[in-house]
């Protein structure tokens, strides 16, 4: 056990700020020292102050470790039920020290924690997994909430990613690395509890003024109608976002294939985080044609711009199935996007050439040979070992022009 000593709380306040002390308290000198993959690097679960609470869009959490894919702290971030189901297990977050010999990963029920064995989990995509677990965990119409890598993090892509519920993601910086690093699969996890409010009249005062201040709120409606994408018209318009690696501000057709309405074809359900009322997830199914997936979690903003405007694919549907694949492998979208797009700009200007890919002919709006390199990064097999380092790494690694363009 770790106390939330004096001052911690207060000075490093949110799952964010307490999650970076941490690491730099349990890191403290060894920091430059440190390979981010040795058994030394903690990796830090922490919920926020809000976390279990009814009070909207506070279901998010945060995980710390030393980054394996900069080197410097690493922070991702995500929502769904894994913040409210900890609180309510009457856990603040969870430190995992040290590494297992073999697979395992963390069930906790209550007050009771126990590694469990994961040597047949090991090798599997995470939505099989989360699937498995929470038969195995739940029943008595409880459904644990549960966090996994899969393929990607166990075999060391550097931007890994860790899944909660499947469509959840702590994206960014690698923590799926650390996560497979430690042969760690997962976490599964069941509370019955509540938590319990200090000021209950001041409570229930803050959280109707925000509920009434979220209905009045053009952002919150857009939110809900369109989910994260609902801004890439205007930021479009004022040249936000990201087109062809960076090489341009504007692509007027790809939008409008890529754009809120363009989903609504393959929408099946709207879906939301632990007591929050905007709702913006979105669940995507698609019934017929070369992308055919199950009802399961769409793109949000993030991936439609890395594989689709990056990667100059104007197909909605080609992009949620690029979308469900990352998330079964366990990558973070938009490094795989973004190193992707990286690498076809420099195939583009000659700067990497087709014995350094395998052969692989990487050029601009090629959906099937983006799901092909998704999966060869994953196995980090052939070319994909070398994408699985990210666009900094394989910069450094082509050297000479190619840096301009990472
Ligand atoms: S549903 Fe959307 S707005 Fe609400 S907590 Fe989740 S990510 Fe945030």
């Amino acid at each position: 056990n770790i106390p939330l000593r004096e001052g911690l709380v207060e000075n490093y306040r949110g799952g964010s700020g307490i999650g970076a002390r941490l690491l730099y308290e349990l890191l403290e000198g060894k920091i430059s020292a440190m390979d981010p993959l040795e058994a030394g690097n903690p990796l830090i679960f922490m919920t926020g102050p809000f976390s279990g609470t009814t009070l909207p869009s506070t279901a998010r959490m945060t995980v710390n470790a030393l980054s394996p894919l900069t080197g410097i702290w690493g922070e991702a971030n995500v929502g769904g039920q894994l913040s409210a189901q900890l609180k309510f297990a009457g856990w603040d977050g969870v430190v995992f020290l040290g590494s297992s010999a073999k697979p395992v990963y963390l069930h906790i029920d209550g007050e009771k924690a126990r590694l469990l064995p994961a040597g047949e989990l090991w090798g599997q995509d995470t939505y099989a997994v989360t699937d498995l677990l929470q038969r195995r965990h739940g029943g008595d119409n409880r459904k644990p909430a549960v966090a996994v890598i899969g393929p990607a993090g166990e075999n060391g892509v550097l931007y890994a990613s860790i899944a909660h519920n499947k469509g959840h993601h702590f994206g960014r910086t690698g923590m799926g690395t650390v996560m497979g690093s430690k042969k760690l699969k997962g976490l599964v996890v069941s509370g019955t509890g509540k938590v319990d409010i200090g000021n209950p009249e001041g409570y229930k005062e803050v959280r109707q003024r925000l509920l009434n201040k979220m209905k009045e709120s053009l952002a919150v409606e857009l939110f809900n109608l369109y989910g994260t994408n609902c801004g890439i018209d205007a930021g479009h318009l004022s040249g936000d976002v990201p087109i062809k690696n960076w090489q341009l501000g504007e692509w007027g057709e790809g939008i409008n294939a890529l754009n809120g309405p363009a989903f609504e074809a393959i929408l099946a359900d709207r879906a939301t985080c632990y007591a929050c009322p905007v709702a913006c997830k979105r669940v995507v199914e698609i019934k017929e044609g070369p992308w055919q997936m199950p009802a399961g979690p769409g793109p949000e903003y993030e991936t439609i711009t890395s594989f689709g405007t990056m990667c100059m694919i104007p197909d909605a549907a080609a992009v949620a199935k690029i979308n469900e694949r990352c998330n079964q492998l366990g990558l973070d979208t938009i490094s795989c996007g973004c190193t992707v797009a990286f690498a076809i700009d420099c195939f583009e200007k000659g700067l990497i050439k087709e014995e350094q890919t395998g052969g692989l002919e990487l050029r601009w709006n090629k959906p099937e040979l983006v799901l092909k390199l998704v999966e060869m990064i994953a196995a980090r097999e052939g070319f994909g070992a070398v994408l699985a380092l990210g666009s900094h790494r394989l910069a450094e690694k082509l050297g000479g022009e190619t840096k301009k363009y990472a």
